[in-house]
């Protein structure tokens, strides 16, 4: 073992210890809103963050089970977090990628009685379509209006380049693989994968998707994102997705993404 001639006791321990924390890949998965801030509702009065952070939570389990994954949520109970702060957080732990999870809501009766499905999103200065612009301004409506200038400058910033970095390529990669999987396992409406300029996504340093997990003002996908049974399987094809995903990544750069 040459690479650990010649260091410390310690040295050694710690080395160890890093390599055993962080044995596979890391992902930080997002629970939307959160606090003060419920995000979408269902007549019967489910929330869209008590959906996200309940998802989240099996997410992680299956990460853990399935890839040997290590998996941190940007929220790990009913707590307001800024948008900014999760983006922050996150670049700071150096994930392998980033999950954000969010139900998805539609405005009239009429559309709420007929609208459902599964979309999920990467980062885009353009939306795909006038649907997706909303979804991703009714996703940026917590940022305070100082703020949205701001980060309007930082998305034009981050959006130059976009085109040419790798990471922007594997959050497409990554999103259509983890919709198939989802498309697959729930046999839900399939509403396809779609770009848009969610706050979230900018200025990430890791490959990162926007899943909406289902329409929470439907009432049957409603009814069934409350479901236990129909989170677990939601949860297992977003982690199918992933280790997909992990293993084309493998293939194309010959060494495993940790
Ligand atoms: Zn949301």
């Amino acid at each position: 073992m040459p690479v650990v001639r010649g260091l410390g006791l310690g040295a050694l321990s710690a080395l160890c210890f890093s390599l055993a924390a962080h044995a596979g890949p890391l992902v930080v998965i997002d629970p939307g809103h959160g606090g003060s801030q419920d995000g979408a509702a269902a007549e019967s009065g489910l929330l869209e963050k008590n959906v996200a952070l309940a998802l989240a939570k099996k997410l992680k389990a299956a990460l853990e089970k399935e890839l040997s994954a290590t998996a941190v949520l940007t929220r790990e109970r009913d707590s307001l977090v800024h948008l900014s702060d999760r983006v922050a957080w996150a670049n700071r732990q150096k994930p392998d990628l980033f999950i954000s999870l969010h139900a998805n809501s539609m405005p009239t009766q009429r559309q709420r009685k007929v609208i459902e499905g599964i979309e999920t999103y990467f980062l885009s200065a353009h939306a795909s379509h006038e649907d997706a612009r909303k979804v991703a301004a009714r996703e940026n409506a917590e940022i305070p209006q100082a703020k949205k200038a701001q980060n309007n400058d930082t998305l034009a910033f981050i959006l130059a380049d976009l085109q040419r970095s790798e990471a922007h390529a594997d959050s497409s990669r990554l999103a259509y693989m983890v919709h198939e999987q989802l498309i697959a396992a729930t046999k839900a409406v399939d509403r396809g994968v779609q770009q848009a300029p969610f706050f979230v996504l900018m200025g990430l340093d890791a490959p990162a998707i926007l899943v909406e997990v289902g329409f929470i003002s439907h009432p049957g996908e409603g009814a069934r994102l409350a479901d236990e049974a129909y989170q677990d399987t939601l949860a297992k094809a977003v982690a199918l997705g992933v280790k997909n995903f992990f293993q084309t990544v493998e293939k194309r750069d010959g060494r495993p993404a940790r």
